[in-house]
């Protein structure tokens, strides 16, 4: 005898029980509002994921793990929840044509002053790639497009045909960011603590529970699951990725709305969303103590082209970080594949046979961003246009449905924890600003 699908009553439905989701919830909870929040996934957090993998002696992060420039949201959370924050520390290395240089010798940051005084003067706002060719044309300034494409690339994962220059302009002219230390323990802990406390204040929350339709009307929502359940509600948050709004119908993870909401959905095109594969490896040692005794962050053109360790923490690991049209050109390579192109590019950065760090390597693990289910990439970043487009979906409609995460997110932490939380933050303030539905 088959079950009746599950039927569910609540004012509030929060769709996505990450950073954003969470954080809105407890507003909302704490405000004395009936809370549901329903997770396509089996965990909780989203883009954070703090685990440990087989092999492995400590916890890692798969995703979030650094907190970027003024963050007063996050820190406050954290101090709240009684997480400590450690400062990074160490020497950030360029290694170009096998020599190893340290930033201030030869970086981006010496050809920043001549970008920003151009970039200060662009009276029209233009694809990153665009500007590089009209204002930096020819050989000789082949070192600063390359440079400023990297970092763009590299850093806002972003792709440089797209990737909005006045966005650029005002991130390098805040000074990018130096100096991210990191919650002690990872983010993991902070999302747990969220959840638990908006669990406290009355919500509920679903997980493996992802939702394929929202129909709905003014004051009323209908919300389907792939699995049958239906939840009814007075008012919707979604919180869903860029990489989720940007499926296809038809494609795994589209989300439908019925009416569909054609703005949101233009605006959500516009932007950008880009792919990033992190590859976490722990050796027995830090045996790269003798070349570069202070590794904090190695910059490089290698097909891996970014590593950090963990400096204060002497723990022997290291990050390799591929992101933008580098790591979305991998979304089919598997994890065997993106570990041995990896250990390559280490191995001529640290010039040390692949053997020896195989030998070396006590556990390795792979994540690939662009291929995550209910994510489908890392973070967003600003295309030409982007305010207007992020303005617009974040728009409520009809007092009924609202919108959050980072993606909708418009000021100078994009891309980060913090966007997200401001963004939920916003939402639940908006949802409390009308009668109790
Ligand atoms: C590799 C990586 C490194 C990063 N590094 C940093 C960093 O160092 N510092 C920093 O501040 N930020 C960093 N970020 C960005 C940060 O993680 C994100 O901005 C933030 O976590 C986004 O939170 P969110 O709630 O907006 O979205 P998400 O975390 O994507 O949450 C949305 C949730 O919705 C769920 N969902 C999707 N579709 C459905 C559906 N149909 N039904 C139900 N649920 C659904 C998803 O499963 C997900 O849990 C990083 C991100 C990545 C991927």
């Amino acid at each position: 005898m088959n079950a009746t699908p599950p039927t569910y009553h609540t004012e509030v439905l929060i769709i996505g029980a990450g950073v954003a989701g969470l954080f809105a919830a407890r507003a909302l909870a704490a405000a004395g509002r009936q809370v549901l929040l329903v997770e396509a996934q089996d965990r909780l957090g989203g883009r954070v994921h703090t685990l440990m993998p087989a092999g492995f002696t400590r916890a890692i992060e798969a995703g979030a793990e650094f907190l970027h420039g003024a963050v007063p949201l996050t820190e406050g959370l954290l101090a709240e929840a009684g997480i400590s924050q450690q400062a990074a520390a160490g020497q950030t290395y360029l290694v170009q044509d096998g020599q190893v240089q340290n930033e201030d010798e030869a970086s981006f940051f010496t050809h920043l002053p001549q970008l920003l005084a151009r970039l200060e003067a662009l009276a029209q706002d233009l694809p990153l790639a665009d500007f590089l060719t009209q204002e930096f044309p020819g050989a000789a300034h082949a070192p600063l497009r390359a440079m400023a494409t990297q970092f763009a690339e590299g850093y806002d994962a972003a792709d440089a045909h797209r990737a909005s220059a006045w966005a650029l302009r005002d991130e390098w002219a805040a000074g990018g960011a130096d100096d991210s230390p990191r919650p002690v323990g990872g983010y993991g802990p902070l999302l747990h603590w969220l959840a638990d406390q908006a669990q406290l204040a009355g919500a509920t929350l679903h997980l493996a529970a992802p939702v394929q339709q929202i129909r709905w009307q003014p004051g009323r929502a209908e919300v389907l699951t792939t699995a049958g359940a239906t939840y009814h509600a007075r008012q919707v948050l979604c919180t869903v990725s860029l990489g989720v709004w940007q499926r296809e119908a038809g494609q795994p993870g589209h989300l439908s709305f019925v009416p569909e909401l054609t703005a949101h959905r233009a605006a959500a095109s516009q932007l950008g969303f880009g792919a990033v594969i992190k590859i976490v490896l722990e050796f027995r040692a830090a045996f790269w103590h003798e070349r570069l005794p202070e590794l904090e962050f190695l910059l490089s053109e290698e097909p891996v082209p970014t590593w950090w360790s963990q400096l204060p923490d002497p723990r022997p690991l290291l990050t390799g970080w591929l992101a933008g049209p580098a790591a979305a050109r991998r979304l089919t390579a598997s994890d065997a594949t993106i570990l041995q192109l990896a250990l390559e590019s280490l191995a001529t950065l640290l010039s040390t046979p692949v053997a020896d760090l195989q030998a070396q390597l006590r556990a390795s693990y792979v994540r690939n961003w662009g291929t995550e289910p209910h994510v489908y990439g890392a973070y967003s970043y600003a295309t030409v246009g982007a305010p207007a487009a992020r303005a617009a979906l974040a728009t409520p409609v009809a007092g009924t449905l609202f919108f959050a995460g980072e993606g909708a997110y418009e000021g100078a932490a994009s891309g980060t924890v913090e966007a997200a939380l401001v963004s939920g933050q916003a939402a639940a303030r908006a949802m409390l600003a009308l009668p109790p539905p």
